[in-house]
């Protein structure tokens, strides 16, 4: 190697390891309606840029009464406080947000890591029960690159949790990865099993439009409890017995498998940053998820924060959709 290559080499690399993947937000404020999945009713989801460090909150509009912060919801995992029917948030005046996973994928995905996201009612709009439109409207905005470093979750060592549904865990390894499998005994969905190394844009492309599911005779004994009053074959894949009732089909082959990947991704999301490390999953639902960050929290040499440097910004999250130049 001459001397001048030599040089110039090294400059590249120091120039490589100064530059740090850098927080994103949205360019400007994006509006969407739909109905919510358990209570039925019309919401209108608001999605504000926010500053560097600020993370992910939630603010119910339609809650007025007492302090400022009485309609503020972190986005975080020791906030959910309900994961039978889906994610949901609640605060210390027990002002609550549901089923926030959908929403909290498109953001790991697309790379969003702080936004002020206004609710009028209870419930995230469930869409067509997939991530797509939280997708488009994320894209439809812009998306903004600020001055501060991304700070990322590096998992350390391996953590695990089992239950009767099913188990999940956590590994160390250099990029953010989904590997799930389900099985189910209708022949609709069967043995699915998905392994994905959720990098730059393929959470868009390969995870984002698969929809939620469920059984005919789960969604009539909910409707019956007054749950999933919203729930229709607009906004969910409805089997009954060993058949799809959605006059479309499938958007993939294994759209189930991909859908709980989704929702993976959306459930760790909670933890506030992306996390970099290898994620596992049978049968694994709410529940699962939100242990498994309560047990990785709980042990503090099982991860640390960390910074995405050089070669490692390739590995970060962004939806495939490039940030405008930094603003201050
Ligand atoms: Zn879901």
């Amino acid at each position: 190697m001459g001397l001048i290559t030599a040089v110039r080499k090294d400059r590249q690399t120091k120039t490589a390891a100064k530059e740090a993947v850098r927080q994103r937000t949205l360019k400007k404020a994006v509006s969407l309606t739909g109905i919510g999945l358990h209570s039925g009713a019309e919401v209108t989801l608001t999605l504000n840029p926010a500053p560097a460090d600020h993370g992910i909150h939630f603010h119910r509009t339609d809650v007025t009464a007492g302090a400022s912060d009485k309609a503020a919801v972190a986005a975080r995992w020791d906030r959910v406080a309900d994961t039978r029917l889906c994610s949901a948030l609640a605060n210390d005046h027990g002002v609550t947000i549901g089923t926030v996973e959908h929403l909290m994928a498109a953001l790991a995905g697309c790379g969003i890591d702080n936004l002020r996201i206004e609710l009028d009612g209870p419930e995230v709009p469930v869409m067509d029960g997939s991530a797509q439109q939280f997708v488009d409207v994320i894209r439809a905005a812009g998306v903004v690159e600020l001055s501060a470093a991304r700070r990322v979750i590096r998992v350390l060592k391996p953590v695990a949790v089992e239950s009767e549904q099913g188990r999940a865990e956590l590994a160390p390894a250099a990029v953010f990865s989904v590997d799930f499998e389900i099985e189910f005994q209708s022949r609709a969905i069967r043995r699915q099993h998905l392994r994905l190394g959720v990098v730059n844009g393929a959470f868009c492309k390969e995870l984002a439009n698969a929809r939620t599911f469920g059984f005919m005779h789960e969604v009539e004994a909910m409707q019956k409890a007054g749950l999933a009053r919203g729930g229709s074959l607009d906004n969910a894949i409805v089997i009954d017995g060993d058949k799809v009732l959605n006059d479309g089909g499938l958007r993939h082959v294994d759209e189930f498998v991909r859908h709980k990947a989704l929702d993976a991704v959306g459930d760790l999301y909670l933890a506030g940053s992306q996390i970099i490390g290898a994620y596992r999953a049978e049968r694994a639902g709410h529940a699962i998820n939100n242990a498994l960050l309560r047990k990785l929290f709980a042990d503090p040499d099982a991860w640390c924060y960390d910074v995405l440097r050089g070669d490692e910004s390739k590995t970060a999250m962004d939806g495939g959709i490039k940030a405008e130049a930094a603003v201050v």
